[in-house]
C-alpha cells in the first residue's frame, strides 16, 4: 500500500491498520458515528470566545466575507492561483476532519466513517452533501464515489459577484472532499465537480475516483500544489502546521503547545538561551517554569553542564543559605561535614532557582553578591569560592510589588530581571489544551501500560473550558488520575476525571432543533446569595471561626488534589499563608 497523499503531510491519517473497504448501499443508518453524534463535538464557549468541533477551533465566518475575501484573492492572484488557494483551503479541513473521525471512532465500519465527511461537510456549513452512492476497496486501490451538493456556499457567493460562468467554482468544497476521502483511504481520490451551480445547475454533481482511475489528474493535482513531475503518492511539501509539529516532534515532558501565548514564550526563550543572560521565568504555579528552565538549560551553551533546580520555598529559612552555598564542617550543631551547595554542584551548568521571593532578605543579599562577584562562600567558610553558573530565577507573586512592599531587594530584582519571561496561565492558552490531554495520554499510557481509548466527548468538552487554577500540572494531575480511576479499554469520563469536585457548567452546543443550548448543571449561577451567616447557621454541628477555616482548607486541598499553591489561591491566600494555617489545623486535629 502507498503512502496516504496530503499536501498536509502531517494531517494524513496514519494508521497501517485501517484497510478501508465498504459500499454504502450496506451501511446502516444507526451506525456510528451517527449525524447526532457528529453534531454532538460541535460546542460553543461564549464566555471564552471558542468554538470548538472536538479539539479543534473553529470559526464562524459570515458567508458573505468569505465571499468578499473571495472576490479580492482571485483580482489580485488571478482565478487560476485563487483555485489552487481555496483548494487547498479546503483541502487542510477535510483531511483536519478525517483524522477527528479516525481518532474518536477508531473502531467504527468504514462506509460509516467515510459516510461522516459528508455530514460535517454539511454540519460546518458549506453545503448540503446528498451522497448517491460511494464503494471503495483501500487493498485493491479502487474508489468510487458520487454525491450532490445543494446550495453550495461558494456557488452562491461566486454566483453573487461573477454570474453565472463555464467552469465549476465550488474549490474549497471540492478540497474538503479530496482532503477527507484522501485522508481516509490512503491514497489520492480527486473529486471533481461534473455539475455545479455556478454553471447554471440545480445542485452540483461531484464524483470521486483515484488519481489512478482518473487517469489524467495533472489540472487536479496543480490545484493542491503537486508537481506534475511527481506521482500522485509523493507529493510537493507544503509547511507543516505547527499544530501538530509541536505535538509529534516533542517527546512527552517536553514543552508542548501552540498557541500564540506559548510560541511568544517558547520564542523569548530560544532567543534569550545562547545568550548568558541571566533570566526571570514568571508564572503562576503549575505553568511549567521548570521544564522552561531545563529547556532553557537544553538550547544554550552550558547544556553538557549540570542543571540544578532548588525551590526556595521547600526549604526552611535557617536551612537555605548551607544549601545554596555550601556549608563547612562545624559550622553549626550538626554541622558535621563539610559539603558544598547548590551553586558549586551547578558548575558550568545552570541553577534554576524557584520561589525566589521565599528568600529571606539575607539569603537575597548573598545571592546578589553570588551573582556580582561569580563568587560564593560556604556557611561558615572563610574564602570565596569561583563559580560559573547562569542563574534562571521563577516566581509566582510579582517582584515589582515584592520590591515595593519591601519584601525583596530592589537591586537584586534589576540584576535577575535582565530578561524576564512571562508564562501565560493555561486558562489564557486553551488552544494548547488539546494537545496537553494527547501528550499526557500517549505518556501516561505507556507509563501503566494501557491500550488508549481518548476521553468522552463530555470528558473533552469540560476540560476545554475548565479554568484549571493548577495550570498544566493540574491538567497532567487529572490525565493521570483518569487513566487510572478508568479500565483498559474504556474511554475516560468525567467520573474518572472528577471526584467530588465541582464541574465547570456544560457548553453551549446544538440541540436537537438545530438551536443552542446548554443542558445540565449550572455553576456560574447568579441567583440571589443567602446571607452567609444563615447558611452557616444550617451546619450539622453550628460553626466557629476556626472549625471554618480548617474546614475550608481541607476542602481547598481537596478540590485542587492537593495541590497547595492552587489551593491557596482558591481561598485568596499565599502559599505559605495557606502552609502554615493547614498545618496548625493538622496539629489541632488529633
Ligand atoms: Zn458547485
Amino acid at each position: 500500500m502507498t503512502n496516504p497523499p496530503s499536501a498536509l503531510p502531517d494531517d494524513r491519517v496514519a494508521n497501517a491498520a485501517f484497510h478501508p473497504r465498504g459500499d454504502s448501499r450496506q451501511l446502516s443508518a444507526g451506525s456510528s458515528p451517527t449525524p447526532a453524534e457528529l453534531t454532538d463535538c460541535l460546542f460553543f464557549s461564549p464566555e471564552d470566545g471558542r468554538i470548538w468541533l472536538n479539539d479543534q477551533r473553529m470559526l464562524l465566518l459570515h458567508s458573505s466575507s468569505f465571499g468578499a475575501l473571495r472576490g479580492e484573492v482571485i483580482e489580485r492572484l488571478g482565478l487560476e492561483q485563487a483555485r489552487g488557494l481555496f483548494t487547498r483551503t479546503g483541502y487542510a479541513s477535510g483531511a483536519r476532519d478525517a483524522r477527528l473521525i479516525r481518532e474518536r471512532w477508531p473502531q467504527a465500519d468504514a462506509a460509516a466513517v467515510f459516510r461522516a465527511g459528508t455530514h460535517l461537510h454539511t454540519l460546518e456549513g458549506m453545503t448540503k452533501v446528498e451522497p448517491l452512492h460511494f464503494k471503495f476497496d483501500a487493498d485493491s486501490g479502487f474508489y468510487e464515489g458520487e454525491f450532490l451538493w445543494h446550495h453550495s456556499c461558494e456557488a452562491d457567493e461566486h454566483v453573487r459577484a461573477y454570474g453565472i460562468g463555464q467552469d465549476p467554482v465550488c474549490w474549497t468544497e471540492t478540497g474538503y472532499a479530496i482532503g477527507f476521502v484522501s485522508g481516509l483511504f490512503g491514497q489520492m481520490v480527486i473529486f471533481r465537480e461534473v455539475e455545479c451551480r455556478g454553471m447554471g445547475h440545480r445542485s452540483c454533481r461531484v464524483i470521486g475516483k483515484t488519481a489512478e482511475q482518473w487517469g489524467d489528474v495533472e489540472q487536479d493535482l496543480r490545484y493542491l500544489n503537486v508537481s506534475q513531475a511527481v506521482t500522485s503518492t509523493t507529493l510537493a511539501p507544503t509547511p507543516e502546521h505547527p499544530v501538530s509539529r509541536s505535538a509529534r516532534a516533542n517527546p512527552p515532558q517536553t514543552l508542548v503547545g501552540a498557541s500564540a501565548a506559548f510560541n511568544a514564550a517558547t520564542q523569548a526563550l530560544q532567543r534569550v538561551a545562547l545568550t548568558p543572560a541571566t533570566v526571570l521565568i514568571s508564572g503562576e504555579s503549575g505553568v511549567g517554569k521548570e521544564m522552561f528552565a531545563r529547556q532553557l538549560h537544553q538550547l544554550s551553551h552550558r547544556h553538557d553542564g549540570p542543571f540544578v533546580a532548588l525551590n526556595c520555598a521547600a526549604i526552611p529559612d535557617n536551612l537555605i543559605e548551607a544549601e545554596l552555598f555550601g556549608v563547612e564542617r562545624g559550622a553549626y550543631t550538626g554541622a558535621t561535614h563539610s559539603r558544598p551547595g547548590r551553586f558549586e554542584r551547578a558548575q558550568g551548568g545552570t541553577l534554576f532557582l524557584d520561589e525566589i521571593t521565599s528568600l529571606s532578605l539575607g539569603g537575597q543579599s548573598k545571592l546578589l553578591r553570588a551573582l556580582q562577584e561569580r563568587e560564593v562562600e560556604r556557611v561558615g567558610g572563610v574564602r570565596g569560592i569561583k563559580v560559573d553558573v547562569r542563574v534562571v530565577a521563577a516566581t509566582n507573586i510579582d517582584l515589582r510589588k515584592a520590591v515595593a512592599d519591601g519584601t525583596f531587594r530592589e537591586d537584586l530584582f534589576y540584576r535577575l530581571n535582565v530578561y524576564p519571561i512571562a508564562l501565560p496561565p493555561l486558562r489564557e492558552r486553551r488552544d494548547d489544551i488539546p494537545l496537553l490531554i494527547n501528550a499526557f495520554l500517549t505518556r501516561f499510557c505507556q507509563e501503566y501500560a494501557r491500550t488508549p481509548a481518548g476521553l468522552t466527548m463530555r470528558a473533552l468538552k469540560v476540560l476545554l473550558r475548565y479554568d484549571f487554577a493548577g495550570n498544566v500540572r493540574e491538567l497532567q494531575n487529572l490525565i493521570e488520575r483518569g487513566l487510572i480511576a478508568s479500565d483498559e479499554g474504556q474511554a475516560i469520563d468525567l467520573v474518572h476525571l472528577f471526584r467530588n469536585e465541582p464541574m465547570p457548567a456544560d457548553p453551549y452546543g446544538l440541540d436537537d432543533h438545530g438551536s443552542l443550548s446548554n443542558s445540565g448543571p449550572q455553576l456560574t449561577t447568579t441567583a440571589p446569595r443567602p446571607a452567609l451567616l444563615d447558611t452557616l447557621g444550617q451546619l450539622d454541628q453550628g460553626f466557629s471561626i476556626d472549625g471554618l477555616e480548617s474546614r475550608l482548607i481541607n476542602e481547598a486541598l481537596q478540590q485542587n488534589a492537593g495541590n497547595l499553591a492552587a489551593a491557596a489561591r482558591l481561598v485568596g491566600l499565599s502559599r505559605a499563608q495557606f502552609a502554615y494555617r493547614l498545618k496548625k489545623h493538622q496539629r489541632q486535629t488529633p
